[in-house]
């Protein structure tokens, strides 16, 4: 088991013990009465100005802006740790300007906003990752703001796939929900971050990340009808989660 779902089994015990009210939501849910830790957690936006969260060695952090998650890059297998503290005052951050605005929600909404929470971070660091196996294999660079704009694109359009896979807890949250979690959980303000919005799409993604990459003979690859994009965005998607990881 993952430590994104290792995360979520721990959390979502709180959403279960939630009080509901004795009335129907409009389609016939149960909804949830605020709780009181909506007063008491810190505005979202505290968590929208990251510095990169990729970070050469593992000691504990003074001070800085808090992180949801890092990742050490390969020593020996590189190393993904999601913050429980940070990831649980920022679901329920998220939550509560749903909760102001008077939106209803019901658990299975909350328990699906859980896991989209975690797996923007968990993905996020999972492309640190693959971009650090493929840049070992290509000989690429490094580059600090670029790597963190396309984790967090990355990290959306996986959110963004998991919507329209009709299999997953994201694709059956209420759309006002959805809409109003996604759009507040990207409004990234730090530098690198906020740049995701170059990446916002599936097409964007690909070119952008192909010239990233920028493995040997890329140009002349693809000026002889070699779609190296796809190529290069199958392997990213073919790479084994072959981290350590862990909870901090
Ligand atoms: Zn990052």
């Amino acid at each position: 088991m993952s430590v994104a779902n290792i995360l979520y089994d721990d959390l979502v015990k709180e959403i279960d013990k939630l009080q509901e009210d004795d009335h129907f939501s409009e389609d016939g849910r149960w909804e949830v009465v605020p709780p009181p830790i909506i007063e008491h957690v810190p505005p979202f936006n505290v968590y929208m100005d990251p510095d990169p969260d990729v970070l050469e060695k593992e000691h504990p952090r003074q001070g800085g802006k808090p992180l949801l998650g890092v990742y050490y890059p390969m020593r020996s297998p590189g190393k993904i740790v999601l913050f429980r503290n940070n990831l649980h005052a920022f679901f329920w951050s998220l939550f509560s300007i749903a909760f102001h605005q008077g939106v209803s929600i019901t658990k299975k909404d909350m328990r699906a906003g859980l896991w989209l929470v975690i797996l923007q971070t968990y993905s996020h660091e999972k492309f640190h990752y693959y971009c650090d196996v493929l840049h070992k294999l290509f000989g690429g660079e490094y580059v600090a703001l670029k790597d963190e704009a396309f984790a967090v694109a990355w990290s959306r359009l996986r959110i963004l796939r998991d919507r329209k896979d009709k299999r997953t807890s994201i694709s059956n949250m209420d759309s006002k929900i959805f809409e109003l979690i996604i759009d507040h959980a990207y409004r990234f303000t730090s530098p690198g971050y906020r740049d995701w919005v170059k990446y916002k799409d599936e097409g964007l993604f690909k070119k952008g990340f192909g010239c990233y990459i920028n493995p040997p003979n890329y140009d002349f690859l693809q000026q002889s009808n070699v779609l190296i994009d796809d190529l290069l965005l199958g392997m990213m998607e073919k790479i084994n989660p072959g981290f350590d990881e862990a909870i901090g």
